[in-house]
């Protein structure tokens, strides 16, 4: 009888869990929470959703939603309990959060061949296991961080991300903002947009420098995502640079004075109610009290509820593609003989749903290492496939976590111009591969 040992019940941990329990597999699922928890996660429910709760597109012509097809196909439980779960959310799969964990919780803790224990895995080497998932998620414990980099031998696995804050439309000032995208004067704009005259903004930028930050001291020296910068850093760089980015007033006309404004700060709607506001492009680590504060001086703003604060947020991943095989297992050499396999946003494969098939897929390669089957490749025209192969080909550079996506999957035969019918032909191909696959796994008797 073969143990596998899991770190983490979050989408990826609950998946493999179950995985491998249904194949007999026994499975000792240690999680830290509520004993110690992170900074987004609020219940001890496993597979908790920690942000949105959505699982995006269903439209089967999409990556995301060839994705949820390929999850079904392979039998994943999270998704099933997904589907049970759904609220309405047009073409999307969006899940009642709590419903969601609770029946992930019953399924995972009923489980006779699943042990469930509280409990913060510091060094998964101090277990003893025929393999080893770990799962732990993008706020991975900072003690298994520690362990992590020193087994990786990689520097440094702490990473920030940034998100904007979000406002109550009804707590807007819309005598003064008005709706309006770029260059689109004469109709209705998906856009509203907050204008600054030359001394309001003077006195924001002055403001928004001065600000408490959360993390006031080192994360000037870590590595940020590009394209997502947080706000204060980039009028850091020069008091105009807001001005000639996020805050561009190019294409606007305030109809209050038909004019340009000297800077305006754009918002998009959070719904399709348009009850809140996204602040565009304001990712940002100020404290909350400093946030309300000083995004209250944006024109419109002055009495603005916030339905969601920015966060500046931890988001620790591996190099994978230096790391990780082709079936998520890290590198021998590294392992002192341990069979470790890493899954999740902590191998960088980004996504609620590819996390759980990051889950599923790093169960079925345990499971076949440890009855000495098999696994075929999973094929590259498949959307997780080409995920995988994106995030462990070592010939990726400067590595960042990724959503599945039509970018990354190999070319089709023929150039295709419409892009709809692009979209279709990927599906198509997809389907297909993942239809062979399904029938190879199920003659090696993994499914
Ligand atoms: P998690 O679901 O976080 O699970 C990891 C688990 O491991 C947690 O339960 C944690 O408590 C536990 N753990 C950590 N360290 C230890 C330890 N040492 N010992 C034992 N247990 C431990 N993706 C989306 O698709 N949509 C979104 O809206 C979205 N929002 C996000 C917002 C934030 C703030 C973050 C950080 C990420 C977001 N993601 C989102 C990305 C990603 O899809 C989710 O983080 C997803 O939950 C990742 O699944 P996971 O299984 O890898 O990690």
């Amino acid at each position: 009888e073969k143990t596998v040992n899991i770190i983490g019940a979050g989408l990826a941990g609950s998946e493999a869990a179950l995985q491998l329990a249904s194949r007999g597999v026994r499975v000792r699922l240690m999680e830290m929470r509520p004993a110690t928890s992170t900074p987004v996660h609020h219940t001890d429910e496993c597979a908790e959703l920690v942000c949105s709760n959505s699982f995006k597109s269903t439209k089967p012509e999409s990556a995301a939603g060839m994705l949820k097809a390929e999850l079904s196909s392979l039998g994943s439980r999270l998704i099933d309990a997904a589907w049970e779960n759904k609220v309405d959310a047009g073409g999307a799969l969006a899940v009642d959060r709590d419903g969601f964990s609770r029946r992930v919780t019953e399924l995972v803790r009923g489980n006779e061949l699943i042990d469930y224990r509280v409990e913060e895995v510091t060094d998964p080497f101090a277990y003893e296991a025929d393999a080893t998932i770990i799962a732990s998620g993008p706020l991975t414990s900072d003690a298994l961080a520690a362990w992590l980099a020193r087994t990786t031998g990689e520097e440094s696995l702490a990473f920030f991300d940034a998100a904007a804050p979000i406002v109550a439309a009804d707590s807007l000032d819309m005598d003064v903002l008005f709706r309006q995208s770029r260059y689109e004067q004469d109709a209705p704009g998906d856009y509203l947009n907050a204008p600054f005259s030359k001394e309001s903004y003077d006195a924001f930028i002055e403001e928004l420098l001065a600000a408490q930050r959360v993390i006031a001291k080192d994360f000037e020296t870590k590595d940020l995502f590009q394209a997502c910068q947080p706000i204060e850093e980039i009028a850091r760089k020069g008091h105009d640079a807001p001005r000639f980015g996020t805050c561009k007033p190019v294409g606007l006309v305030d109809p209050a004075t038909g004019r340009r404004p000297w800077a305006a700060v754009q918002l998009r709607a959070e719904n399709a109610e348009r009850t809140a506001y996204n602040l565009v492009g304001f990712q940002t680590n100020l404290t909350f009290p400093e946030q309300r504060r000083v995004f209250r001086m944006i024109p419109g703003l002055e009495n603005a509820e916030f339905a969601r604060y920015g966060v500046m947020h931890r988001n620790t991943f591996i190099d994978a593609p230096r790391l990780l095989g082709r079936d998520m297992r890290l590198a021998p050499e590294r392992c002192a003989g341990h069979d470790v396999y890493i899954a999740g946003q902590l191998s960088g494969t980004e996504g609620y749903c590819e996390a759980i098939m990051s889950g599923l897929v790093a169960a079925l390669n345990a499971f076949a290492r440890l009855t000495a089957r098999e696994l075929p490749r999973l094929p590259r025209e498949t959307a997780f496939g080409a995920l995988l192969d994106y995030a462990t080909d070592p010939a990726t550079q400067g590595y960042q976590p990724m959503h599945v996506n039509f970018g990354i999957m190999p070319p089709l035969p023929e150039r295709v111009r419409n892009k709809q019918q692009r979209y279709a032909a990927y599906a198509a191909r997809g389907f297909a591969a993942m239809e062979g696959y399904v029938a190879d796994l199920r003659v090696r008797g993994i499914l």
